[in-house]
């Protein structure tokens, strides 16, 4: 669970608490997709954003797992 995760697990027990069923449903299932892009598919373990260089200037987004080492490619960045 990434930092990010845990502020809106937190922001959904407040509004849990305060009754407020919808916006506790929409910031657990925000808290959900983030806390699942951020689990490597390979073993399970917390993934970090990374760059990867791809030629001399050229650099490629990566998710990167510290445990097994596996990446999963985002997106192109010059
Ligand atoms: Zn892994």
């Amino acid at each position: 669970m990434t930092k990010e995760v845990l502020e809106h697990c937190t922001r959904a027990v407040v509004r849990y608490m305060n009754g407020d069923m919808k916006e506790f449903e929409r910031l657990t299932n925000i808290a959900m997709k983030i806390n699942h892009q951020c689990v490597c598919s390979n073993c399970g373990n917390i993934t970090i954003p990374a760059k990867r260089k791809i030629d001399k200037d050229k650099y490629v987004k990566i998710e990167l797992c510290l445990d097994c080492g596996a990446q999963k490619e985002l997106q192109c960045v010059s």
